[in-house]
């Protein structure tokens, strides 16, 4: 017998006739031997439907009295759940967030799940009956009793949490698309519907805009090993899995606020390759990695920067056995591409380093908490250690530092983040189980909603990236994308590099604001901002040791005349930036490279 948690969305229950589908599917569950808890949304767009009524009341409504409102929607819901499970003879219970234990942050609109009573819950299903609880709500702590909200759509992470706490078996979200699909369908109609995929990736595309999960709850279901399926509360179709290794021992205290990084990598095996002064133009990052992959060499992190006048410099990472091959390419590449830009242009040039060491942070959620990457960078600097490259996603930020320097930064990072020493390796090389064969891509996004912004003339020292990063993190302001170029110019006797990174269009013009204003005073240049971009992402852990998967990339964007403008990569994300107007285009042809259209067609609901 199997403890299932089944969490259903707003249309899954928006209306009577939903609401007895639900209590038939929990009824069948229960039938079968198991016990059900149920966790709802409001009906259809009813929170909506609140939040427009307070806006006509007030224009700034009190963020309390808004958690008062809203919380009220779910509560309509689990009545009339229970009330139909009933009157199909199916024991049952409703219960608000507080009537659980659902004790959350005092933060109202937008609080985090910090622990879950279990208690009443398991009372009530060891007498047989079905619990049916309010999600998206909690309570700030048993004294107070003040009702707090999760933030709009947190009823997935409500019921993961209850997942978590109560060691369900695992964590069934019906909502009315069949399960997570390779893209967009409303931009690539040969959207396919994938069978599994893992929370780390799953992360990286919902934070690339895949709306189908809350990221808070896929985080959750990462940390604590909850299985989870999305699937169809119209069909019996099986869904998607959304799956992850269980990790040893995290506490439930805390729950959504505990330890974002929960390990500190390293390796020393690392070299890298740098080829400055390329032609801006489609095709160059197409040909460069087309031949290294004909090669077999397998290269980790790449970056390209953005262009001063009509260059480009790429730059990547091989481990140090391959590093010879690698650097032949790069350096048989170099003249050809050099002949066919401005012949008077300054020569591409080919620079190796070898004595190079990558060191990471990995966690949940890094993106979505910008205070995680500056602390790295900040612990960096204190420990007086110089950042060479950044690799940032949702799961691990990377940098790339001196080799000499790479036990001080572990030590360092250790310590500010709390690893055990021997913690950090106990996880690696960890492979997901998994039904079928990992596809080194699992899907491909598009984010239209980011901005680019550059810095030119940085000074090259330790510090830099700790400052800039601080003041965005403390702003608030997610960062992705972070590129420093290779280039460095000598300017007054201080070698200085240009960093390029992207942030949501909605913070462009205020980051670029603040960082004028900080400008003079720390030796920067000026603060470009290009507004008119758009990213294109391919995800999957299984690139990891597959060369070619980023030529592949580079190459459909090059037989369609789409320049790069910006690459960035982490283990299990390639990103390139595109003009705006070229991005839908851009997703299309990298999607069929790669693939992944499926014949069935998917029709979203609006
Ligand atoms: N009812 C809330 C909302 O619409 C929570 C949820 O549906 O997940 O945002
Ligand atoms: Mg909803």
């Amino acid at each position: 017998m199997a403890l299932i948690v089944q969490k259903y969305g707003g249309t899954s229950v928006g209306t009577v006739e939903r609401i007895q589908a639900v209590a038939q599917r929990v009824y069948k569950t229960v039938n079968a031997g198991n016990s059900v808890i149920v966790v709802v949304s409001a009906m259809g767009k009813t929170t909506d439907g609140l939040v427009k009524i307070a806006k006509e009341i007030s224009r700034n409504p009190n963020c309390r009295e808004m958690d008062m409102l809203l919380s009220t929607g779910e509560q309509v819901t689990i009545a009339l759940v229970s009330m139909a499970l009933q009157e199909i003879g199916q024991p049952a219970i409703s219960m608000t967030g507080a009537q659980v234990g659902i004790l959350t942050e005092a933060e109202h609109t937008r609080a985090r799940i910090l622990h879950i009573e279990t208690e009443r819950l398991n009372h009530h299903i060891s007498q047989g009956k079905v619990v049916v609880v309010a999600g998206f709500q909690g309570i700030s702590s048993i004294r107070d009793m003040e009702i707090t909200t999760l933030g709009r759509g947190g009823s997935d992470t409500s019921a993961v949490a209850i997942a978590a706490a109560t060691g369900a078996n695992f964590c069934e979200i019906y909502t009315d698309v069949p399960g997570i699909l390779t893209t967009d369908p409303r931009l690539v109609a040969e959207a396919k519907l994938m069978d599994e995929i893992t929370c780390n990736e799953m992360l990286e595309l919902a934070s690339l805009g895949a709306k189908v999960l809350h990221p808070r709850a896929v985080e959750i279901a990462r940390n604590y090993g909850v299985p989870l399926v999305v699937r169809s509360s119209w069909t019996n179709e099986p869904g998607t899995w959304v799956t992850s290794p269980k990790p040893q021992g995290r506490s439930l205290v805390n729950l959504e606020i505990a330890r974002p990084v929960d390990n500190v990598e390293f390796d020393t095996d690392q070299a890298k390759v740098a080829l400055l002064r390329v032609p801006d133009k489609p095709g160059v990052a197409a040909r460069l990695f087309g031949e290294i992959s004909r090669q077999s060499v397998d290269v980790d992190l790449i970056i390209q920067s953005i262009h001063e006048a009509n260059s480009n410099d790429i730059a990547f990472t091989v481990t140090t056995p391959i590093l010879k091959r690698a650097e032949a390419v790069a350096s048989a590449i170099a003249p050809a591409l050099r002949n066919q830009s401005q012949p008077n242009s300054d020569e591409a040039e080919v620079i190796v380093e070898e004595n190079i060491a990558k060191v990471s942070i990995a966690g949940a959620g890094m993106i979505g908490r910008p205070g995680v990457a500056a602390k790295m960078f900040a612990t960096l600097a204190e420990a007086e250690v110089n950042i060479q490259m950044i690799s940032t996603s949702e799961v691990k930020v990377s940098c790339v530092v001196d080799a000499a320097e790479c036990d001080r930064a572990v030590v360092a990072l250790r310590k500010a983040f709390e690893i055990e020493e021997d913690e950090g390796q106990k996880d690696k090389g960890q492979i997901v189980p998994s039904s079928s064969p990992t596809p080194p891509v699992r899907g491909v996004a598009l984010d239209i909603n980011q901005a680019r912004l550059a810095i030119r003339q940085v000074p090259d020292r330790p510090g830099m990236a700790a400052k800039l990063f601080g003041l965005l993190a403390r702003h608030n302001i997610s960062v992705d994308m972070i590129i420093q170029s290779q280039r460095c110019r000598v300017v007054d006797g201080i070698p200085k590099r240009d960093i390029a990174f992207t942030v949501s269009r909605i913070d462009g013009e205020t980051t670029q604001q603040m960082l004028t204003q900080v400008a003079g005073e720390l030796g920067w240049g000026e603060v470009v901002l290009d507004n008119a971009i758009a990213k294109v992402s391919i995800v999957g852990a299984g690139m990891v040791g597959q060369p070619g998967i980023a030529a592949r990339m580079f190459e459909a964007l090059a037989q369609h005349q789409i320049n790069i403008q910006m690459i960035a990569t982490s283990e299990i994300k390639i990103s390139c930036v595109v003009a705006q107007e070229q991005g839908v285009q851009a997703l299309q042809v990298i999607h069929a490279a790669f693939g992944l259209a499926g014949s069935e067609k998917f029709v979203m609901p609006a």
